[in-house]
């Protein structure tokens, strides 16, 4: 799924991209494995904690 790239930074980033990818965002409430594979990518992204999302 290559959108997965773009909407986790998208999510990373602070968006909320299930508006503008909801085909996206369906797939992800559907689909177990590519939505674990956001879940990863997002910590990569974020880090594994991501209770604190802005920076000091
Ligand atoms: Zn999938």
């Amino acid at each position: 799924m290559e959108m997965l790239d773009v909407y986790a930074e998208l999510l990373a980033a602070g968006n909320d991209p299930s508006e503008r990818f909801s085909g996206v965002h369906a797939h992800f409430l559907a689909c177990g494995p590519c939505a674990q594979d956001l879940e990863g990518l997002l910590s990569a992204l974020t880090g594994p904690d991501p209770s604190q999302p802005d920076p000091p």
